[in-house]
C-alpha cells in the first residue's frame, strides 16, 4: 500500500498564443505547486479490477475519473509487465476543491501514475511518466514534475524554474461555483481568436519562444523581486471568465484590495478559474488576509484556503 500527497497548482502566469493544428491552444503558462493537497492511497489488490472511492461528491468514481484513466492506461501501454500484478483499489481524499482551476483531477492522475510505477515495479523513467501524462491531460506532466514551471505547447511541456521564493497564498472559491476548462477555452476562441498569431507547425522552437509574453515574470522569480512578480501575474482566460461570472469578478476585487491593505503581492484567478488566489510574503500575513476576507464576504459558500508555495508536486510525507 502506498500513500501519497497531490498537490494543487496555481497559475501565474496563463498566455494564449494561437490554434493549434491538433485543435488545442498554444500556451505559455507559469505554474506553482501550492500545499494543498489530496491524499491518494493506493491499495494494490489480486483481482484485475480498478476501484474508485471518494469523498466528494462531484468527483466520479467511475472510468471517467483521471487516477482511474491512468491506472487503465498503464495496463493498455504494458500489458507484461502490469497483467501479473492484479488491480488496484484507489481511495482519494479530497481538499482540493473540484472544478478550480486547481488542477485537482490531474494532480491524481499524476500520483497514480507515480505510485503504480513504484508498487508494480515498471521501471519508467521521468520522461516515460511525464509522456503518459500528456495522454491524460495537459496538466498532468506539470503536476508530476510540480515546483515552478513554465509550461509550453498545449502545456505539456515542462521546463523547471529553479529555487523560485517561498511564497505564500490565499485561495477562495465559492463551493457552488465550478468553471468547465473545456468551456473557458471555447468561449475564449469565440471571442479573441482574431488576437490569435499564426502558427507554423514547423516554426523552431526559439521562433515559437520569441512570440511570447512570459520572459518577465519568469525574470521576477528568478531574482526573487516580488514587486515584479506582483506586476506580471496575468491569466488571459479572466477575460471570459470574470464578465461570465460577476461574482468571482467580484470576489477578486474584495481579495485585491484587502491583499494590498496587508503588503499583498498580486491577487489573479488561476487557471480557467473561478479560484481566485492572492500572493504574499508570510504565513501570518495569508491567515490575516484570509480572515478579513471572511469577515468581508458573510457567506458559508464561500471556502477560503491558506497555502504556501510547494517543491513538489506528489509528496510522501
Ligand atoms: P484544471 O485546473 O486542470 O483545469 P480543475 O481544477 O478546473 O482542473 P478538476 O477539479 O480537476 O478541475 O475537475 C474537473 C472535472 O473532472 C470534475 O468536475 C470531475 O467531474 C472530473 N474528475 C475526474 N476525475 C477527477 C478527480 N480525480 N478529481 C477531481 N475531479 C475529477
Amino acid at each position: 500500500m502506498l500513500t501519497l500527497f497531490s498537490n494543487a497548482k496555481i497559475n501565474l502566469y496563463l498566455e494564449i498564443i494561437g490554434s493549434r493544428p491538433d485543435g488545442f491552444h498554444e500556451l505559455v503558462m507559469v505554474m506553482q505547486s501550492v500545499a494543498l493537497a489530496d491524499r491518494i492511497t493506493l491499495r494494490p489488490i489480486k483481482a484485475p479490477n480498478i476501484s474508485i472511492e471518494c469523498d466528494h461528491p462531484l468527483v466520479p468514481t467511475d472510468s471517467t475519473n483521471l487516477a482511474y484513466k491512468a491506472v487503465s492506461l498503464l495496463q493498455k501501454r504494458f500489458p507484461n509487465r502490469t497483467n501479473q500484478r492484479g488491480g488496484v483499489e484507489i481511495k482519494i481524499e479530497k481538499k482540493i476543491p473540484v472544478g478550480a482551476g486547481l488542477a485537482g483531477g490531474s494532480s491524481n492522475a499524476a500520483a497514480a501514475l507515480f505510485g503504480l510505477d513504484v508498487l508494480w515495479d515498471l521501471g519508467l523513467t521521468r520522461v516515460e511518466l511525464q509522456e503518459l501524462g500528456a495522454e491524460l491531460g495537459s496538466d498532468v506532466p506539470f503536476c508530476l514534475v510540480g515546483g515552478c514551471a513554465i509550461a509550453t505547447g498545449r502545456g505539456e511541456a515542462i521546463d523547471s524554474i529553479p529555487n523560485p521564493p517561498k511564497l505564500h497564498t490565499v485561495l477562495a472559491k465559492y463551493t457552488s461555483l465550478s468553471v468547465s476548462t473545456p468551456w473557458a477555452y471555447k468561449t475564449y476562441r469565440q471571442q479573441f481568436d482574431h488576437t490569435y498569431k499564426p502558427l507554423n507547425e514547423l516554426a523552431s522552437l526559439e521562433e515559437r519562444r520569441s512570440r511570447l509574453h512570459s520572459g518577465p515574470m519568469v525574470k521576477a522569480i528568478g531574482s526573487h523581486d516580488t514587486v515584479a512578480i506582483g506586476t506580471h501575474l496575468s491569466n488571459d482566460l479572466e477575460k471570459v471568465v470574470l464578465p461570465a461570472h460577476p461574482k468571482v469578478m467580484q470576489l477578486k476585487e474584495v481579495v485585491q484590495t484587502i491583499a494590498a491593505q496587508h503588503n499583498g503581492i498580486g491577487t489573479m484567478m488561476s487557471g480557467s478559474g473561478p479560484t481566485v488566489f492572492a500572493l504574499i510574503e508570510t504565513a501570518e500575513q495569508a491567515q490575516a488576509i484570509s480572515n478579513a476576507v471572511r469577515q468581508t464576504i458573510d457567506d458559508p459558500d464561500l471556502q477560503i484556503y491558506t497555502a504556501e508555495f510547494t517543491s513538489r508536486g506528489i509528496s510522501h510525507h
